[in-house]
């Protein structure tokens, strides 16, 4: 982060970092740059220092800034998806006979990147609970290079504590990688905890309205980030300059979204708690829940994710589901609109029969801006 931006609170650096007026025309918001390529003033005569989009264009790069910016990290890049940021990140890490930590709970395509792609190439996992940090040094082999913690975790909103965990990877030479994509930097910043690269499906809470899918990845090395940002160009899953606009466009409103957010999953997680159709609610918030002081420590509030469990098992939280109006049935989350759906047939489908399978009876809830009393309204008759 620039001198500038740390003297800057967070709510400043998310509407400015990146965001340079138009040169040419003073444009108050970066313009989409809808370009390929660019005249060169002779052979290698680079005007603005772009050539070729795929390796940088001005609009993915006022993203790239104010996601570096926004993490505290020395380098940010910006993917067509969350999953092609991950993707490119193992690549640029990892070599045959390496060894990864991975949580044993964690987005589902997360999972299945490594159980299905990762391992075709050599590389070896261990699946570990994250939240014990014991766990996750006996996880640990002299080959370890890796290891991913995604916290609040997709779908059960498991806590880890990414300090204590960092102190084991520091120890054991490895890289700490925190997928942030439930927190946002607003909530949580992995690196200023010691984390070495944040992961970001950018299709969540940073683009936030549910109309644009993106992924990120921000080092807190610049070294790393240039082997990272050398990956990106070569391997190409960059992120097109309409949607870095639509994703710079919603992290200006990120901090009144998330406040907004947590607030509304705070009064829904309070009325679950008390529902006789419920048998558990896991959010963060709760005094009960076992991550709620490390979370209590490590974020700025709890988020806008709430996962329950049904009483009358698998059929009755499908049947949940599909009578709930105002939630939207309908996978991913963090948009302004709330959202349900049942990770166990929907987005965790990959985890069936694996170490990651999430509970039958589990609702998972994407909770939005709307007026909290509609949403408890809704959740209420769903429940029946
Ligand atoms: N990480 C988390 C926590 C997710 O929830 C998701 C998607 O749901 C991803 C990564 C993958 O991101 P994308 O769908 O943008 O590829």
């Amino acid at each position: 982060m620039s001198d500038q931006h740390s003297l800057q609170s967070f709510e400043t650096i998310a509407i400015h970092a990146g965001n340079t007026a138009d040169p040419l025309t003073g444009a108050v918001v970066p313009p989409i740059y809808q370009v390929s390529t660019y005249k060169q003033d002779g052979v290698g005569g680079l005007r603005g220092g772009y050539e070729y989009s795929r390796s940088a264009n001005p609009t993915r790069t006022a993203l790239e800034e104010n996601l570096a910016a926004l993490e505290g990290g020395r380098r940010g890049l910006a993917f067509a998806s969350g999953l092609a940021a991950e993707d490119c990140l193992l690549r640029t890490l990892l070599e045959p006979g390496d060894h990864v930590v991975i949580p044993n709970d964690a987005y589902g395509g997360t999972f299945r990147l490594f159980a299905k792609v990762v391992s075709r190439w050599g590389v070896e996992w261990s699946v570990a609970n994250t939240s014990d940090p014991a766990a996750v040094r006996a996880a640990l082999t002299p080959k370890t290079k890796v290891i991913w913690v995604e916290t609040p975790s997709n779908p059960l909103l498991g806590i880890t504590d990414v300090a204590a965990v960092a102190d084991i990877a520091r120890g054991a030479g490895a890289r700490l990688v925190v997928d942030n994509t439930f927190a946002s930097p607003y909530l949580q910043q992995p690196i200023s905890l010691g984390a070495d690269i944040v992961v970001h499906s950018l299709t969540k809470y940073m683009g936030g309205h549910s109309d644009v899918v993106g992924g990120a990845l921000i080092a807190a090395d610049a070294t790393v980030g240039e082997e990272l940002a050398y990956h990106q160009n070569a391997m190409g899953a960059v992120a097109g300059p309409f949607d870095a606009w639509l994703v710079l466009r919603g992290i200006k409103t990120l901090p009144v979204r998330m406040d907004r957010h947590s607030a509304n999953a705070a009064r829904v997680a309070e009325m679950l708690t008390s529902h006789p159709k419920v048998t558990q609610v896991l959010y963060p918030g709760l005094p009960e829940h076992p991550g709620h002081e490390t979370a209590a420590k490590q974020m700025k509030a709890f988020g806008g994710m709430v996962s329950f469990r049904v009483a009358g098992g698998e059929e009755a939280a499908v049947e949940v589901c599909n009578r709930a109006k105002l939630f939207t049935l309908g996978e991913s989350l963090g948009g302004v609109e709330s959202l349900i759906e049942h990770p166990g047939r929907m987005t965790h489908a990959s985890v069936a029969g694996s170490a990651l399978e999430v509970p039958a009876d589990l609702v998972r809830l994407s909770v939005g801006i709307e007026a909290a009393d509609d949403l408890l309204a809704d959740l209420q008759q769903a429940l029946g």
